[in-house]
Formats: C-alpha cells, sequence, structure tokens
C-alpha cells in the first residue's frame, strides 16, 4: 500500500532521517517507536508528503509521491492524520468538524456529509456530543472527534502520531478502544507511540528507530521479549 524508499532529510545542518525504507501492506498495523528526535513524526509526515524528503521518495499504491498537487491532493485524501493535539476547529461543532472534508474535499451534499459524520461519530461513541463546540469535550473525546473526522474520509491508510501523550493517563484508553476497533475493522495503520501496552496488543509489527534509522523491525512478540539489539533493550528498560 505505501512504500518509502531509501529517504534522507535534514533540516539545516541536523541530518533527522538517514536512509529509511519501510513498508506498510493492507490491513497492517505498523508502530513505530524510539527515543525523542529520533526523526519518527518526520517520517510519519514524510508518507504523506507534509515533510519533502532530500533524497529517496514514497510510493502510495504504487504512485510516486510528487509536487504535482493534483496527484498529491487526490492521494492525500486517501490518507487520514491524527495528530497529538487533536487540531480540531474551535468555531465549529464537533460534527461540523467532521463534515468539513467531506463537503470541501469529497463534494458531498450537506445532507450526506452529516449522515456519514454522524455514521462515524456512532463509532467513536460519541454522537451525544455532535453538537457540542470542541472547549467542551475532554481531550479523550477531542481525540476521538479527530479519528472520527479522519474516518470519515473513508482513507485507505491512517496516519497517528502520538495519538494519546497529550492525554491524561485515564483518557488513553477510550482512544485505544477506538484504535483497537479500527484496527479489527481491517483499516490500515501506521501509529507513532510510547504506549508499549497498546503495541504489544495491536500492532502487527514494530519498527524501532534512532537517529534516524531503523534499528530493528519485527512481530510484537519478538520485540518485547527478546530485542535483538542492546539499543531496543536499553530503550525498553527506560520506558517500563
Ligand atoms: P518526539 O518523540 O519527541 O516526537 P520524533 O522522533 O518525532 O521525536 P522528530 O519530530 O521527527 O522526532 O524530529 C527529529 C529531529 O528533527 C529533532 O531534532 C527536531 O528538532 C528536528 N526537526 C523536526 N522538524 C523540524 C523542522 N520543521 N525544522 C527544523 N528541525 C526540525
Ligand atoms: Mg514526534
Amino acid at each position: 500500500l505505501l512504500k518509502v524508499v531509501d529517504v534522507h532529510k535534514s533540516f539545516g545542518n541536523t541530518k533527522v532521517l538517514n536512509g529509511v525504507s519501510l513498508q506498510v501492506d493492507k490491513s497492517e498495523i505498523v508502530v513505530i517507536m524510539g527515543p525523542s528526535g529520533a526523526g519518527k513524526s518526520t517520517l510519519l509526515r514524510i508518507m504523506n508528503y507534509l515533510v519533502k524528503p532530500d533524497e529517496g521518495y514514497i510510493l502510495f499504491k504504487g504512485e510516486k509521491l510528487s509536487d504535482d498537487m493534483r496527484v498529491l491532493r487526490q492521494i492525500r485524501s486517501q490518507i487520514g492524520f491524527v495528530f497529538q493535539h487533536f487540531n480540531l476547529f474551535r468555531h465549529l461543532t464537533v460534527v461540523q468538524n467532521v463534515m468539513l472534508g467531506l463537503l470541501r474535499v469529497k463534494k458531498l451534499s450537506k445532507s450526506e456529509a452529516y449522515d456519514l459524520a454522524m455514521n462515524c461519530l456512532e463509532m467513536v461513541g460519541l454522537s451525544d456530543k455532535a453538537r457540542s463546540y470542541p472547549s467542551q469535550l475532554s481531550g479523550g473525546q477531542k481525540q476521538r472527534v479527530a479519528i472520527a473526522r479522519a474516518l470519515a474520509m473513508k482513507p485507505d491508510l491512517i496516519l497517528f502520531d502520538e495519538p494519546t501523550s497529550a492525554l491524561d493517563p485515564t483518557l488513553v484508553n477510550e482512544v485505544h478502544q477506538v484504535m483497537k476497533k479500527l484496527a479489527a475493522d481491517g483499516h490500515t495503520m501506521v501509529v507513532v507511540t510510547h504506549e508499549i501496552g497498546f503495541a504489544r496488543n495491536v500492532a502487527t509489527r514494530i519498527v524501532y528507530m534512532e537517529n534516524g534509522v531503523i534499528i530493528e523491525e519485527g512481530n510484537p512478540v519478538d520485540f518485547f521479549t527478546c530485542p535483538h539489539t542492546t539499543n531496543v533493550r536499553d530503550f525498553l528498560s527506560s520506558v517500563y
């Protein structure tokens, strides 16, 4: 579905990605872990060309991402992105937030967009909050709205950048439950997270990065029980 091929990226003098290659197949749940500054967010942003690689390229369904805005818009409409800080519009209600992309990008009619948005809100357990504003929601609820918004676009791939790290620990689980449900429904997801429990239970593959390179990659059982590198062993002992 998605292929990142030998990507390099620097910001000024800082080399952030140093030859990263990664393939994501349909229905995989790839969890990216690694210390702060490893380049995880940059890699995620490269996947939908929010950040442009200096070298290397990205294929989505075999099509190369480039500056061609027509192609890029078309590809981006198939890739959902859920951010750490929700990025909801404050002046729009919950249902309006979910409808926005359906009206603007998918060009649905108001009633079609409304129906689909309500379905997605139901999926994340928030249909009763449709008329609330983001400021009236908890962090966990805001993030579930952001997930509903991504879902409404019927993406083939959803990217999550630390979706629970801004949340009060008591609210993490409700977001994980929703993500787990998406995984069970066969959605393809790439998730940057520090949450070991989620990675262990939901990931089909763990990718471990440090200093802009992938150090280790494997299924969660191997990764957590018998990591091959001291880097991963040290990382795991530091977060446990
Ligand atoms: P964290 O776990 O803290 O989110 P990360 O693995 O996501 O870390 P990145 O956000 O990808 O790391 O950043 C990697 C490095 O690139 C950091 O040193 C960061 O300061 C730098 N960086 C990221 N984005 C930019 C940017 N737009 N301009 C300049 N430097 C950047
Ligand atoms: Mg990050």
